[in-house]
């Protein structure tokens, strides 16, 4: 029948998939012997290709958990490497080169790696049979392995060795048994030989006598025997490789001639077995029964694994069913929720303010530029009198220069860029707050949604950029040739720029509050500051002005940091005058604007944001508002490929532990409905061999 080995390794792929299953490894033959025994050829006969890495530099460094797959005959004969996702490998030579390329990964200082290689091989010529090829034991290290090596080998091989798996012992027939690493290990774990078979190669080397003694071993008894073999490959002069194919078969050729040429030792009378095509046989044999007997154990093995995943999932998850795609469903549901929420509280009135806030900036800067450079006595109000004690400057209402100050000043304010520096702002801001909407989101644990959405969001602020900054700016051109303030306006402008002062002031107290602290307090700050002011009247020499040694004893740093100072105290108490000002009747209304300018640039800057408002509303709100959904849709929903979606749902470990307890779940149900088949089937098998 020889179906159970076949039903029992479909299983173990399947288990494969549930992963950290340790409990659950169904029983392998693993192949154990010393370095040279002949362990490579025995495999590669069974197999019947060259396929295991070669080379004098111990080169299987990590455990071959070989599946091999019996397929219909006539059908083609490949590899795979389920881990790596390397699928039907046809040249075995290329399987060779993928398994020494990841033995040699191994760092020559770790030297041996428990973690196994899953190499599966299809053909119509090899049973279904599982095998694991370990590193070969070591006797002697090498000048340039670590010391620890030999034991690391052992300690590797008696993971591997332990039931329910069936040992292999390879032993060279030209080496005293007694000598066999490979048996000794055996014995240790299976003293009474119930699950070794051993196979002694290079019988070609001893005499027929002897090698016929070896197989009938009383001293080493094994209930499973031992198997004599000749599995050399022949010789490959260099160019013509022999077909890969023809192994099997020539060794199958190269054993009978042998034996057949001592009848009196291997013959069927002698009562050893020998040959490698006997070797395979007694190798599905002896799976194919020890499968059996597993059975049970597996079973309840499984069983209990599943209890326990049921059991998590109940507890951790309270039976919550989950899949990526619902995952990522839900989480782009409530994603486009908060956005839609987002949409309701940023619209025109915050777009003004942003932009206001920018422009309010800029008109400080011209201020600064225009006015506040003026030696302070120009802007100060006149001698305090009893009546008038915030009289502007004394300045000719008709005076030129003021006029054109001020004319100058608007006109750099409309011509700065608006469209851009708007466009800009807003675009900016829509940014910020979609990053944090992610942040606030089941995506802020997806770097690769964070990143799709934010592509998104950066592809459609993108394309609409230009035509909307030109609009802004082609809307607001009116302004450059002439703003009209009305008296409500202006009223409005005289607030707000009263508050804008008053942060500033605020801001460059402060900054010099910070000063005096970093050069270590007000006396210090004071005592520079001075020295700063009597060098700009001429008081004194500033020498050393190289900027390393400083004046006046102070360090470079200091004096930096001093001008920094009294810029910063002139810039208050310009400030604190013009606020002054501002409030003053003088600048009640706008008949003179000029004395006010900082009124009358802060009505300009408001109706400019208003304009630019109605129009950044127009082409870039609404339209990111209309657009950004379902770009998010396409990104995150219909372009995406089921892998994908996977990928992206177990980014977070918690979801990817809630999917892992579903699949493991759902996988157990379907391998102990398998197994529970097959029992029945063996049930039926027994029965009908008993009633035979
Ligand atoms: P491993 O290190 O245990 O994998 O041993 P190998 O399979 O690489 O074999 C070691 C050496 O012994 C190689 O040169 C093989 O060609 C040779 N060899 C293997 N089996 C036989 C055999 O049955 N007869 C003879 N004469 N040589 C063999």
């Amino acid at each position: 029948m020889m179906i159970l080995t076949k039903k029992m390794i479909e299983i173990r792929t399947i288990l494969q998939k549930v992963g950290q299953s340790s409990t659950l490894t169904l029983p392998s033959i693993v192949v154990i012997g010393s370095q040279s025994s002949g362990k490579s050829s025995v495999l590669e006969a069974i197999v019947g290709h060259e396929f295991l890495p070669k080379g004098s530099n111990m080169v299987t460094r990590r455990p071959i958990e070989l599946t091999l797959v019996n397929t219909p005959k006539g059908q083609e004969e490949y590899g795979e490497f389920p881990d790596l996702g390397l699928r039907r490998i046809t040249d075995f030579s290329s399987i060779q080169r993928t398994l020494t390329e990841l033995n040699l990964a191994v760092p020559d200082s770790e030297c041996v790696s428990h973690e196994p290689i899953h190499l599966t091989v299809y053909s119509p010529n090899v049973p279904d049979l599982s095998l694991i090829d370990l590193p070969g034991y070591i006797q002697v290290v090498g000048a340039n392995q670590p010391l620890q090596l030999k034991q690391k080998i052992a300690e590797l091989c008696d993971k591997y060795i332990q039931p329910p798996n069936v040992i292999l012992a390879i032993s060279a027939a030209d080496v005293d048994l007694a000598n066999s690493t490979a048996l000794r290990a055996s014995r240790r774990v299976d003293p009474r030989g119930e699950r070794t078979i051993g196979v002694i190669t290079k019988m070609d080397l001893v005499d027929p006598t002897r090698g016929a003694a070896i197989l009938n071993d009383k001293q080493y008894g094994l209930r499973l025997g031992y198997v004599g073999v000749v599995a050399k490959a022949p010789s490959t002069p260099g160019l013509f490789k022999i077909g890969h194919t023809n192994l099997m078969s020539t060794i199958t050729k190269q054993e009978n001639a042998y034996f057949s040429s001592h009848p009196l030792e291997f013959g069927p009378e002698a009562g050893v077995n020998v040959g490698t095509t006997t070797l395979r046989k007694k190798l599905m044999n002896v799976l194919e029964q020890t499968m059996s007997s597993s059975l049970q154990g597996t079973s309840d093995a499984i069983k209990q694994e599943l209890e326990e995943a049921t059991y998590e999932f109940k507890v951790q998850y309270n039976d919550r069913p989950l899949s990526a795609e619902s995952y990522l469903a839900e989480s782009l549901d409530a994603f486009k929720h908060s956005f839609k929420q987002f949409t309701e509280e940023f619209g025109r009135p915050q777009m003004h303010e942003l932009l206001k806030n920018e422009l309010d900036q800029k008109v400080l800067d011209l201020l600064a530029a225009r006015y506040w450079n003026k030696p302070i006595e120009d802007l100060s109000p006149a001698k305090p009198e009893v009546d008038s004690i915030y009289d502007l400057p004394k300045a000719d209402p008709e005076s030129l220069y003021w006029h054109r100050q001020l004319d100058a000043s608007t006109s750099a304010l409309t011509k700065l860029g608006v469209g851009r520096l708007a466009t800009t702002v807003v675009a900016s801001s829509i940014q910020a707050h979609i990053d944090r909407i992610i942040g606030q989101s089941t995506f802020a644990n997806h770097p690769f949604a964070r990143d799709a959405i934010m592509e998104a969001t950066s592809t459609i602020l993108n394309e609409r950029y230009y035509s909307t900054s030109d609009q802004v700016e082609n809307c607001i051109k009116p302004y450059k040739f002439e703003i009209d303030v009305d008296e409500r306006e202006w009223g409005l402008g005289r607030e707000q720029v009263g508050n804008v002062l008053k942060k500033e002031l605020k801001d460059c107290e402060s900054a010099l509050g910070s000063l005096e602290s970093a050069v270590g307090g007000r006396r210090k700050l004071k005592e520079v500051m001075s020295f700063v002011d009597k060098a700009r009247k001429g008081d004194v020499i500033v020498e050393g002005g190289d900027g390393r040694t400083g004046a006046g004893g102070f360090s470079a740093a200091l004096l930096a940091r001093g001008r920094e100072a009294v810029f910063l105290r002139d810039r208050a108490d310009i400030i604190k005058m013009r606020l002054l000002a501002v409030k003053s009747k003088q600048c009640a209304g706008i008949n003179n604007k000029y004395y006010c300018p900082e009124v009358f640039l802060n009505a300009a800057a408001s109706k400019l944001a208003s304009t630019a408002v109605l129009f950044l509303n127009v082409e870039l709100l609404s339209e990111f508002y209309y657009n950004f959904p379902r770009e998010l849709d396409l990104r995150l929903g219909r372009q995406l490929a089921p892998s994908e979606v996977e990928k992206f749902a177990r980014e977070d470990p918690r979801i990817r532990h809630h999917l892992e307890v579903i699949r493991r779940k759902e996988l157990l149900e379907l391998v102990l409905e398998k197994m529970e088949s097959l029992r029945q089937l063996e049930g039926r098998e027994r029965e009908r061999r008993g009633s035979a």
